[in-house]
């Protein structure tokens, strides 16, 4: 659990008081302010970072958030205390210029760059490949991108895999090469941006921006920056949210404990949790947005993590990576020799393979991970001391890992998504980025785009 509880949370006081006296809570205004109250869903980095904000400028501001500690999808374990590690967002993406950079400075979080050049893939024999395979693969890659380029011109839209398949005459492919795609597909895209190439849009699927510059562990983890916007906030933890009332001219919302109102109300809700349904909102949302929250893809990524008691792999690599059958199945490791010195490696699984994996016992996917790396490195490798894995499609305030461009929508959808309600339920997110969407970054700054529209708002 991400170890940001500390004495700005005042989940219990203020929640008893309301239940004692019955009366609904809503953000109090000092004297010092006449700003409107806000009410923030979510204590993850969008709403921490609308909440932030418009604090700081002195609006009464309360969050509310289901969980029992802060951060949602970022959220830094400390089952091994001497090596925290997140289980969620694990990197900040291409450091220059990326607003989270200057926040981890600003709370000094130290950063450890990581270098996705630095790697080794092996294949279905188990040994690293040699320069003409890697050639090969190039080959293959290049005639995916082109496809893909092609695809991006031509109506009517279709899924990334049925583009592919058509470009390269699946049928009549080596199975070999069919296996070497799919290893391109699942380690290029379906790492990325959590969706499976039968569902990622060829027109949309990579429709945002980067910032440049090397991406980034935060050693400590991203609870470093929770921290730092979470300070001197009022956040009402275990406050799941089931009904949001904005017909009147306060918003009235409704959780498992309590009843709150406020002028304003930052919905930071994810995607999945927005599908779901669980959140009644009346009046219901309009159609734009129902059809945004129903279109967009809402994509998986799971980690494990194996703490070995010696290093057994290539010690100087930050990625393994290896062409596996069934596709996607641990197609992706991180080393944390070369970042923190830990005899540790992250495996991830994707997608279709993430979702499905999830299913299974702990025994069964160290067990399944332990038969690859066997392959890889040899059947005399030691047994991991410990293990922590990650479960985002059971986690029923996530739903899912982050959001992606399925088939059917349109990055228009997320400026639907994006766009507040009669001047007083706004809406904040990760799915609402349309150029960050998917990333920490993308979170954080329509937190601070949506505390900007309110403050506009208000003036
Ligand atoms: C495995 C994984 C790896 C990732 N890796 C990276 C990475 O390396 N770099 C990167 O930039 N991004 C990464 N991401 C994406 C990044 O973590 C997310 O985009 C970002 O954290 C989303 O922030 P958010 O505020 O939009 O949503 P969330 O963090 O999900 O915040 C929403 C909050 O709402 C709360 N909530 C849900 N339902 C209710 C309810 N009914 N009532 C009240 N509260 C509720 C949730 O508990 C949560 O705290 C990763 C994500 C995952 C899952």
């Amino acid at each position: 659990m991400g170890g940001g509880r500390r004495r700005f949370i005042q989940g219990g006081q203020g929640l008893l008081a309301a239940l004692i006296l019955g009366q609904a809570c809503r953000p109090q205004r000092s004297g010092a302010t006449d700003r409107p109250g806000v009410l923030v869903i979510g204590a993850g980095l969008a709403g921490l970072a609308a909440a932030h904000s418009l604090a700081r400028a002195n609006y009464p501001v309360v969050v509310l958030e289901a969980r029992d500690r802060l951060g949602g999808r970022t959220w830094t374990s400390t089952h091994w205390p001497d090596l925290p590690l997140d289980m969620g967002a694990s990197w900040i993406h291409g450091l220059r210029g990326n607003p989270l950079t200057a926040l981890a400075r600003s709370g000094a979080v130290d950063l450890v760059t990581t270098d996705y050049d630095n790697d080794l893939i092996y294949g279905p024999s188990g040994q690293p490949l040699e320069a003409q395979e890697l050639a090969h693969l190039a080959r293959l890659g290049d005639r995916i991108t082109t496809a893909l380029v092609a695809a991006q011109g031509r109506d009517p839209d279709q899924s990334v895999r049925a583009v592919v398949q058509a470009a390269l005459d699946w049928a009549a492919l080596p199975l070999a090469d069919q296996q070497r795609v799919d290893f391109l597909l699942n380690s290029t895209l379906e790492q990325e941006y959590g969706g499976s190439v039968s569902q990622l849009s060829a027109h949309w699927y990579d429709d945002g921006e980067a910032f440049p510059g090397p991406d980034a562990l935060l050693r400590g983890g991203y609870q470093g920056l929770v921290r730092v916007l979470a300070e001197g906030l009022d956040i009402r933890l275990q406050q799941g949210v089931q009904a949001v009332d904005w017909s009147g001219r306060e918003v009235v919302v409704t959780t498992n404990q309590a009843t709150y109102r406020a002028e304003r109300v930052v919905v930071s809700l994810p995607l999945g949790v927005l599908k779901s349904g669980a959140v009644e909102f009346s009046p219901p949302l309009p159609e734009v947005k129902t059809t945004a929250i129903a279109r967009l893809g809402m994509g998986m990524l799971n980690k494990c993590y194996l703490r070995f008691p010696r290093v057994f792999w290539p010690d100087t690599v930050d990625w393994l990576e290896q062409i596996s059958s069934p596709p996607g199945r641990w197609t992706e490791w991180v080393s944390l020799v070369p970042s923190l010195g830990q005899p540790v490696l992250l495996g991830f699984n994707a997608a279709d393979q993430g979702r499905e994996m999830e299913t299974w016992s702990d025994g069964a996917i160290v067990a399944s991970a332990m038969a690859i790396l066997q392959r890889l490195f040899g059947a005399q490798i030691p047994e991991p001391l410990d293990y922590q894995i990650s479960r985002w499609q059971s986690d029923r305030y996530a739903l899912g890992a982050y959001s992606f461009n399925a088939l059917g929508s349109t990055p228009a959808m997320r400026d639907h998504l994006a766009q507040g309600l009669a001047g007083r339920l706004f809406f904040a997110g990760e799915a609402t980025s349309r150029q960050y969407f998917g990333t920490a970054h993308g979170a954080y700054l329509s937190g601070l785009a949506v505390a900007q529209q309110i403050r506009q708002g208000y003036r």
